[in-house]
C-alpha cells in the first residue's frame, strides 16, 4: 500500500546524479501491458543516454512487469525506482494511465497524485467486547496493524481510552482523512466518547462491520462507500461545468474547445469520461495538437496520425499542474462531449470555429 510517508518520500526524493525511474502502464489481464513496457523500453533506451545510468532499474522493472505484476483488479500500475537511494516503489492503480518510462532527477509522480487525489485515506477500528483491530484503505488497498490488535478491551472506562488512544496515535502517524468505527452502536457510541473533539468530526460510523470481519471484506465494503460518494462527486462536478458553460462562464465543452484552452494554459479542471478516445495529429516539429489537420495549424510542418489525443491531453494537463478528474460514471458530460474544462482566472472562452455541442434530449 502506498503509506502517507511514502508518498511524502516520493515528493520529496531528489538523484540530481543518477536519477530516479518512473513507470506507468495501463493494466488489463490479458498483459497486453508486458509488449507495451518492452516497446517504450526499446524506443526510450534508443533516445535517452541517461537511461544506461539506470540499466538495473530497467531490468529490475522488466523482471516486475513480466513475472510478478498480478493485474487482476486493477486498471493502471506505477513503479518507481532508484537502487542507487533503495527505492523501489510499486502503486498499482484503480485508474488506466498512459504509459510512460522516464528517467528524471526527481520521480514523475502527477499522474499518480492526480488519482491519489480522488481517494480518502481510511483508517478503521473493529471492536466489540472481546477485541479492537486497527486498518487502513487507500487506493483500493488495506492493511491491518497487526502488532496493535487489543484483546478484550472492555470498551467502557480505561480500556474504551487505550483504544481511543491507540487510534490517535495511528492517526497522527499515518494521515488518516477519515475513521470508519466498525462496532455496534453502544460499542461505537463508547469508544467515540473517548476521542478528541477533532477526531470526532471525521467519524463514519458502521454497524456492519466488527472484528470478526476478514480485511478483505472491510476493503469490499469501504470500497463500495468510495465509489457511491465518488459518483455523487462526479456528478456534482460535471453539472457545475455544464452550467458554467452554457452560462457562458469560464468553462468549455467538448473536444476542440477543450483543446484549444488546454493549448492556451487556461485550464484549471479537466473532466473527461473514462474510455473516451479519439484520433487526432501530433505535429513532430513543435508538438501542436490538433483534430483535423493534416498540416499543423501553429508551423505548418506535416503533422503525424496520433492513436489518441485524448489520452496526450490528459498527460499535458498534468503537466501543466492542471486538476484532472477521469469521470467512472455517467454524467451530464455524456451528452455534451465527453469532455470539458473549467478554466482558470477570468479567460472567457473565444468562440469556436464550429457550434458548441448541444446538449441532447
Ligand atoms: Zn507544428
Amino acid at each position: 500500500m502506498l503509506s502517507a510517508s511514502n508518498l511524502n518520500e516520493l515528493l520529496n526524493l531528489r538523484s540530481p546524479v543518477s536519477g530516479i525511474v518512473s513507470l506507468y502502464l495501463p493494466a488489463d489481464t490479458r498483459r497486453a501491458y508486458v509488449r507495451t513496457f518492452s516497446n517504450l523500453l526499446r524506443l526510450r533506451c534508443l533516445e535517452e543516454p541517461t537511461f544506461s545510468a539506470v540499466a538495473e532499474d530497467l531490468r529490475l522493472l522488466d523482471e516486475f512487469v513480466g513475472r510478478d505484476f498480478k493485474p487482476a483488479g486493477w486498471r493502471g500500475l506505477a513503479v518507481f525506482s532508484a537502487k542507487r537511494l533503495g527505492l523501489w516503489r510499486v502503486c498499482p492503480l484503480l485508474e488506466p494511465v498512459r504509459a510512460a518510462l522516464r528517467v528524471a532527477p526527481q520521480p514523475f509522480i502527477a499522474p499518480l497524485l492526480s488519482i491519489a487525489d480522488q481517494y480518502q485515506r481510511f483508517g478503521v477500528v473493529l471492536a466489540d467486547d472481546q477485541r479492537a483491530r486497527f486498518l487502513e484503505v487507500f487506493m483500493g488497498q488495506i492493511r491491518e496493524f497487526e502488532d496493535l490488535v487489543m484483546e478484550a478491551p472492555r470498551l467502557e472506562s480505561a480500556q474504551g481510552r487505550a483504544v481511543a488512544q491507540r487510534l490517535d496515535g495511528l492517526v497522527r502517524n499515518h494521515a488518516f482523512a477519515r475513521i470508519v468505527i466498525g462496532a455496534c452502536p453502544s460499542t461505537a457510541i463508547r469508544l467515540s466518547a473517548h476521542l478528541r473533539t477533532e477526531l470526532q468530526q471525521s467519524l463514519i460510523f458502521d454497524e456492519n462491520l466488527s472484528p470478526k470481519n476478514s480485511a478483505i471484506a472491510v476493503l469490499s465494503r469501504i470500497q463500495a462507500c468510495e465509489s457511491e460518494a465518488r459518483k455523487v462527486r462526479e456528478t456534482v462536478l460535471a453539472h457545475r461545468l455544464v452550467d458554467l458553460a452554457l452560462a457562458n462562464g469560464p468553462a468549455v465543452l467538448g473536444l476542440e474547445r477543450t483543446l484549444r484552452a488546454l493549448r492556451q494554459g487556461a485550464v484549471r479542471l479537466l473532466l473527461v469520461r473514462d474510455g473516451f478516445a479519439k484520433m487526432g495529429h501530433l505535429c513532430p516539429r513543435c508538438g501542436e495538437l490538433s483534430l483535423a489537420f493534416s498540416r499543423c495549424p501553429a508551423c505548418g510542418n506535416a503533422t503525424q496520425a496520433l492513436f489518441d489525443v485524448v489520452e496526450e491531453m490528459i498527460q499535458r494537463a498534468l503537466d501543466g499542474h492542471c486538476e484532472v478528474l477521469r469521470l467512472l460514471n455517467p454524467t451530464p458530460l455524456d451528452n455534451m462531449g465527453h469532455i470539458g474544462a473549467e478554466l482558470s482566472g477570468n479567460i472567457v472562452a473565444a468562440p469556436a470555429s464550429q457550434p458548441a455541442p448541444q446538449r441532447e434530449g
